[in-house]
């Protein structure tokens, strides 16, 4: 097998993870896999997404690159993907690498071949952009201290908000040690992008575990990012006949996450507006005006706590708000208010314009 057929199973293999910025697959002409358009902090660059190594032994029930899934395996050695990645990074404008595996063996062999192919990249080839290295689970200390020395971002995927759910999922994985405890250790490296991690929202965990598990990561390990994964059965594995998961619960999880992490929203408030640990079907930060708001807001009145939780305005336009007098909706929208999102829920000039059962 020549390495551009190894780079579309490979790159194909490993699409499925999202631990890295939003992600749309770029066409190439050579039928490659795995070279995706990466939007992140408001620049675009390409990205080669590739996993090592596809064949695992281990026995994750959603993967398609599990020991008992029937597929065409491959690998590359260190040597080879170095090459085939300076070739990319010259003809085809691809100025970052997600570097991930299975777990072929022992996770410690699988590492040592992933730093190697990171270390000719960086030292033969003379790349200094964007590497994203992924731990896998029960990687050794000193292996995962000398990835992040060559490393712009480590993540390693939690999954699941708790062992439990982990345990339906997984037989091989222990959430503490080979998960929890190798993010600690992350947390105290010295990397210039941080750590990220992926969660499966599957029909085993409710959003409160999993929003729960996700500001446990931010504030005690210091995460950059959750990025959370709708479940999409995967032909060939146990879980093939398993309904997918909405992408519509998907997004009201990172609409949360994104209050929680910008706005500092606590992740308890949203416990208010949750049906069984479930989010509603509506934009949360909509959901949970309705229930704050009682009566409409004075906007020259409110302290910037309460701002910031009227829907259509962010923390910037909260500031801006705050040191001048809004006299009509119009002001609002020249301090980058969104006026239709807003209205329901304020005042201006004790005057509400539309009332909450119309919006
Ligand atoms: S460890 Fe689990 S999720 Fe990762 S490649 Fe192996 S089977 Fe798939």
């Amino acid at each position: 097998m020549n390495v551009f057929e190894k780079a579309k199973i490979l790159g194909i293999a490993g699409k499925y993870d999202s631990c890295g910025p939003n992600m749309c697959e770029v066409k190439v002409n050579n039928g490659l896999g795995g070279i995706y358009h990466a939007k992140a902090e408001h620049k675009t660059c390409r990205i080669f997404k590739t996993l090592m190594d596809n064949n695992c032994s281990f026995d994750c029930k959603y993967c398609g690159n599990a020991n008992s899934c029937a597929k065409k395996k491959a690998s590359y050695e260190p040597k080879e993907l170095a090459t085939l990645f300076d070739y990319l990074n010259k003809k085809l404008d691809v100025h970052g690498l997600f570097l991930s595996s299975a777990v072929s063996g022992s996770p410690d062999d699988v590492t040592e071949k992933m730093i190697e192919s990171i270390r000719l990249i960086r030292e033969k080839y003379n790349f200094n952009r964007y590497v994203h290295f992924k731990v896998l689970p029960g990687t050794s200390y000193d292996l995962i201290k000398r990835a992040s020395e060559l490393s712009t971002r480590m993540s390693i995927n939690i999954e699941a908000p708790n062992k439990e759910v982990l345990s339906e999922l997984s037989s091989c994985k222990d959430y503490k040690t080979d998960i929890l405890k190798r993010q600690a250790w992350i947390s105290r490296l010295n990397l210039r992008s941080g750590q990220t991690t992926q969660m499966i929202v599957n029909n085993l965990s409710t959003d409160k575990d999993i929003l729960r598990m996700s500001n446990w990561e931010y504030t005690k390990l210091r995460l950059k990012r959750v990025y959370y994964s709708s479940f999409r059965p995967v032909k060939g594995t146990p879980l093939e006949e398993e309904k997918p998961v909405s992408l519509t619960r998907q997004n009201h999880l990172y609409n949360v996450d994104f209050l929680m992490r910008r706005y500092n929203y606590n992740v308890k408030e949203f416990n208010q507006i949750m049906d069984n640990g479930m989010l509603p079907d509506e934009d949360p930060k909509i959901s949970l005006a309705k229930k704050t708001f009682d009566s409409a807001l004075d906007i020259n009145e409110a302290s910037y706590d309460e701002l910031i939780r009227v829907p259509g305005i962010g923390p910037k336009t909260a500031k801006r708000i705050l040191k001048i007098k809004i006299k009509k909706y119009e002001d609002l929208h020249k301090l980058g208010g969104h006026v239709k999102r807003a209205k329901p829920f304020i005042k201006v000039n004790g005057w509400r314009q539309k009332m909450l059962g119309e919006y």
